[in-house]
């Protein structure tokens, strides 16, 4: 079975568990494992902030960075999509108090002037707008990639008006493989950005929150008190540091793959449309007459998993594990499909 869900099945590769079993560790707890404090050292410095927080998911890196960014009772903007939001289990709002306001972009990018639109102004009625959070690249956007200059517009919004900005850079690497600015460039960009290790680098866990000394100093007790406090965390950073030093370059292969998908997908009658595809997601909106389900068990019987992804629209994801042999055969049967 080939499993396109999502970039997130991955297994550690062999070369990946042995580096994983040679890892130095100490109690993470202590700050005393180095192979988790040489990750956030090492987070820091590609991005170019002072200090990083090694976290069990992205969700609970995200969280963090809401919780350091706001109060109870703010109000933090973002997409009608965002991950913040839809997939967290509510954490934004029960987490840290805040309601959120949403901005309609362009398959997850809005502009400066959204951002600027949807800022309460300074009334004792109101909430007080403290952050704004973006995705890159994008999820419910088909993983669509942010122009830098857009979000450089929008820092200078945020810092006229006393908001944080934070990057969900789940996908990140991603991102950065089809504009090719550098880590330090999205860095000097936002207040805080979550970087994911296990989606398309291929680590069994790990995301990694990066910023300022100070914030970072909050967002350790913050992760303390979610329960993120590891101890012999090593072997996981030892996972990540492999997959920092093995598997970013290789994304391209996910990206031009994903194209091939698309490609293929664009000539069968049972596609009424796809998201244009930058990265190494695909999604495609059904003919109106497929009923969803049926789709998905269809694939599933040729050898292919997928996801539903809102009504009528199905996501596929390339990733580490997908082998030549597998997208031959992935090509091959969505031809074939009726
Ligand atoms: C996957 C993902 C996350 C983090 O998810 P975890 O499963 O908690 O690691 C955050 N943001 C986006 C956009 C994602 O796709």
């Amino acid at each position: 079975m080939i499993d396109l869900r999502s970039d997130t099945v991955t297994r550690p590769t062999p070369a990946m568990r042995a580096a994983m079993m040679a890892a130095e560790v100490g109690d993470d707890v202590f700050g005393e494992d180095p192979t988790v404090n040489a990750l956030e050292a090492r987070m820091a410095v590609l991005f170019g902030h002072d200090a990083g927080v090694f976290c069990p998911s992205g969700t609970m890196a995200n969280q963090i960075a809401v919780n350091i960014h706001t109060r109870p009772g703010d109000e933090v903007i973002c997409d009608e999509g965002a991950h913040i939001y839809r997939y967290e289990g509510g954490g934004t709002m029960a987490t840290s108090g805040c309601s959120v306001k949403f901005v309609t972009g362009d398959r997850g990018r809005f502009t400066a002037e959204s951002v600027k639109a949807a800022i309460n102004e300074d009334h004792q009625w109101l909430a007080r707008t403290r952050m704004v959070n973006f995705e890159n690249s994008c999820n419910r956007g088909g993983g669509a990639v942010w122009d830098i200059d857009e979000v450089d517009r929008i820092k200078q919004v945020c810092q006229a008006n006393g908001l944080a900005l934070h990057m969900d850079g789940a996908r990140i690497f991603n991102a950065m493989a089809v504009t090719g600015e550098s880590p330090k460039a999205w860095g000097q960009h936002c207040d805080t950005i979550s970087i994911c290790l296990s989606k398309g680098l291929g680590t069994p866990v790990g995301s990694v929150l990066v910023g300022s000394e100070a914030l970072m100093y909050e967002a350790r007790r913050v992760r303390k008190r979610m329960g993120g406090g590891m101890r012999q965390a090593g072997m996981l950073a030892a996972a990540c540091h492999y997959a920092l030093d093995h598997h970013v370059d290789r994304l391209k292969e996910d990206h031009l793959r994903a194209k091939e998908l698309e490609k293929v997908l664009l000539q069968q009658p049972y596609v009424a449309s796809i998201m244009p595809v930058q990265t190494n997601i695909v999604i495609f909106t059904l003919a109106k007459e497929r009923p969803t389900e049926a789709f998905l068990s269809t694939l599933q019987e040729r050898g292919i998993r997928a996801v539903a992804f809102g009504p009528g629209m199905i996501r596929m994801v390339l990733h580490l594990d997908v082998s030549d042999a597998d997208m031959d055969h992935i090509l091959t049967q969505l031809a074939q499909v009726e």
